[in-house]
């Protein structure tokens, strides 16, 4: 079963409308149901089009609260804003993604022991636990690209809590399959699942709760852990200084870089005349196994859309996607070839974009070339409330809502 949203800004746009009658009360009163994959009207299946910035939050916002007032559209509005949260979450503190990706390498490395871990995971992934909720979930993962968020929340507390299993390769399988798959939410939300995120509070998912809001579709008594003690950890995650705006450039001598973490250049960039441009994919870097075919198809199709809105826009040749594991040779090559100094391109929040950037930005610069990175106004205004809970940014919805 592919997933049901086509990965195009036209084909979010129509969801959206569809959805638009369910997001004020009726959203607030049957979010957390999950219905199964055959019925999602409760929620907006809008999250891989968000990731990928083919819709952007604030125009979800602004079409949003044309329909309803903000206090009818609360809980919507409020959801949309978590991902914010976790953005700017991890952008103050990098080194939990560090940690994560290293422990990511590690732990894959030693899947290849036939151990318990290794079992253990395998029968996980695989949907062959005794569990059959999990089984069935694992299952539809992989086969849909798509959990609902309460199935993620149980999904993950099982996991770490019923299974066992290090939180790390829960996130890594998450992040392989889903098609919204995002550095931010999903390695925070493992975190906050397994007690790391809101110290001493974890989440643990109750039969009781399982049945009532699968409609009994799953009622997994007796099968689940009732002790949820918080995972500890000894880390240490100093927080970084968010980065300022980026300076202003000559709009005439840029190329233009496409990536995932922006679907919608010809927004960004609009007072820019970009001489050529280049799409980079990194799917294949969430992780070091393999990643799921409708993440994959999801991400291609997703560029595909925003290369053709591109190139429409600016009237100039777009070569790729292509998917590399390094960055600098090919851009140099790119802006030789096309002379231009100055690469202009979306800034990447902490994530596999930002990983290869980082590399680049150096090797480019010392032939000459300047990376230019352009932040959204929706990032600037959000971030910096994404402390260690959510209600510090919870209240300044209205404020933000009110410049945006
Ligand atoms: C363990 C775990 C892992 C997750 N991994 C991801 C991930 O990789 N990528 C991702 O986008 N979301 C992730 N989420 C958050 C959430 O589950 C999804 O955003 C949501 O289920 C997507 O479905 P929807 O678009 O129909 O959401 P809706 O209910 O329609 O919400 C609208 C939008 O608000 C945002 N949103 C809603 N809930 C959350 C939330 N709890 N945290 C952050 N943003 C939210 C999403 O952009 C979503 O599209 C994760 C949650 C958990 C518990």
């Amino acid at each position: 079963m592919s997933f049901p949203v086509i990965p195009t800004r036209k084909a979010g746009f129509e969801r959206l409308r569809k959805f638009l009658p369910n997001s004020g009360h009726r959203y607030a009163k049957n979010r957390n149901k999950d219905y199964g994959p055959d019925n999602r009207e409760n929620v907006s299946l809008l999250s891989g089009h968000i990731r990928h910035r083919l819709i952007l939050e604030k125009e979800i916002l602004s079409i949003v609260l044309g329909h309803y007032s903000q206090s009818t559209a609360e809980k919507f509005i409020q959801e949309l804003f978590w991902r914010g949260y976790f953005k700017g979450f991890l952008e103050q503190h990098p080194t939990i993604w560090t940690a994560y990706r290293r422990d990511v390498s590690a732990l894959t490395t030693t899947l290849d022991n036939k151990d318990d871990l290794a079992r253990f995971y395998y029968q996980a992934v695989n949907g062959e636990t005794d569990i059959s909720c999990f089984n069935s979930w694992a299952h539809e993962l992989v086969e849909t690209g798509y959990l609902h968020n309460h199935v993620r929340m149980w999904f993950a507390s099982i996991w770490i809590f019923t299974l066992k299993l290090p939180w790390q390769l829960g996130a890594d399988f998450f992040y392989r399959h889903l098609v919204d798959g995002d550095p931010a939410s999903n390695t925070l939300s493992w975190r906050w699942v397994g007690g790391l995120h809101t110290s001493g509070k974890s989440y643990l998912a109750r039969p009781s709760n399982i049945e009532r809001y699968t409609d009994a579709r799953f009622a997994p008594y007796g099968q689940l852990t009732t002790n949820s003690s918080p995972l500890e950890e000894d880390e240490y995650y100093p927080i970084s200084k968010i980065p300022a705006t980026s300076k202003k450039v000559n709009p005439e001598v840029v190329g233009l870089l496409i990536t995932e973490e922006e679907g919608y250049s010809e927004d960004l960039f609009k007072d820019l005349e970009p001489t050529a441009g280049i799409a980079l994919l990194t799917t294949h870097a969430r992780s070091p196994q393999p990643i799921g075919i409708h993440a994959k198809a999801f991400s291609k199709y997703a560029f595909h859309d925003s290369i053709s809105r591109a190139v429409n826009h600016f009237k100039c040749t777009l070569g790729g996607p292509f998917e590399l594991d390094e960055w600098g040779t090919v851009l140099l090559k790119f802006a030789r070839e096309h002379g231009v100094q100055t690469i202009a391109t979306a800034y990447a929040p902490v994530g596999p974009v930002a990983e290869k950037l980082s590399d680049a930005r150096s090797y480019l610069a010392k032939h000459g070339i300047a990376l230019y990175e352009r932040q959204r106004a929706y990032d600037l205004l959000t971030w910096p409330y994404a402390k260690r809970g959510f209600f510090s940014l919870k209240k300044k919805i209205p404020d933000i809502l009110k410049r945006l």
